[in-house]
């Protein structure tokens, strides 16, 4: 027989998850500039339960403020990360989104709460399979995922107003800055796997086309694979 899970033992756990990521972001203010996320970004943050991006038998960790694995030797992101990337993105509600590293699908419907399309490419097929799936079971109508390799990005559908890499590539990858729109943003965590990374920030500007680079907070990501030719 399943065991009973305490769903209000689980509300809780969620509820004290939201009280870290406050306390976290307050705490990294030196380095992000910011003391606070939005209360559109939170919000989104309260709404997706990230018990439903895990394996049943992880119902009482899925509120750690910590990643944890995911099949395939990845991992789904910290939830302060998520809050701070999506934080960074500075969405508005008619955005269009393209993540690199669907992973789990967590990170995607985060930004689902805040723009109009999002746009995710995982490169393993398995994990883009069953994220896919897993949306779609959730309701969510405006993630699109596909199986393919992030380096290349979706040129089918850029320009994108955002781009969010979830996995650590050494330098940024061209092909995704082309395919951010003027004044469009790109977070992504440069660095070798093993040293420590750091999460930048890019901004196109939106006159010249010119990409202005900031370094946010040194972070630990997995790397971003190159495909095998
Ligand atoms: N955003 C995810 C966390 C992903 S972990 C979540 O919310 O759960 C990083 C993911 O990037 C892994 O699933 C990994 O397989 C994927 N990845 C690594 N290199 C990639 C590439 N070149 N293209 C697409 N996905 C890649």
């Amino acid at each position: 027989m399943a065991p009973l899970i305490d769903e209000a033992r689980l509300r809780q756990l969620h509820a004290r998850l939201m009280e870290e990521i406050r306390h976290e972001a307050a705490d990294t203010q030196a380095y992000t500039g910011r003391a606070a996320f939005s209360e559109m970004v939170m919000n989104a943050m309260d709404t997706v339960d990230r018990r439903c991006f895990l394996p049943e038998e992880a119902a009482y960790t899925a509120y750690v403020n910590r990643p944890l694995p995911l099949d395939h030797g990845q991992t789904i992101s910290q939830p302060y990360i998520v809050a701070l990337m999506t934080d960074l993105l500075g969405l508005a509600p008619g955005d269009r989104v393209l993540e690199v590293g669907t992973g789990s699908g967590y990170q995607a419907a985060v930004l689902a709460q805040l723009a109009a399309e999002i746009y995710s490419i995982e490169t393993v097929e398995d994990l883009a399979r069953s994220a896919r799936r897993r949306l779609h079971d959730l309701g969510y109508a405006n993630i699109h995922v596909r199986h393919g390799d992030g380096w290349q990005g979706w040129p089918d559908e850029a320009p994108f107003d955002g781009i969010i890499v979830t996995a650590a590539p050494e330098e940024s990858p061209p092909r995704l800055v082309d395919q951010l729109a003027p004044g469009g943003r790109l977070v992504v965590p440069v660095g070798r796997v093993f040293e420590t990374q750091t999460l930048m920030l890019c901004i196109k500007d939106a006159e010249t086309g010119e990409l202005r680079s900031e370094p946010v907070l040194p972070v630990a990501f997995v790397p971003m694979v190159k495909p095998k030719v």
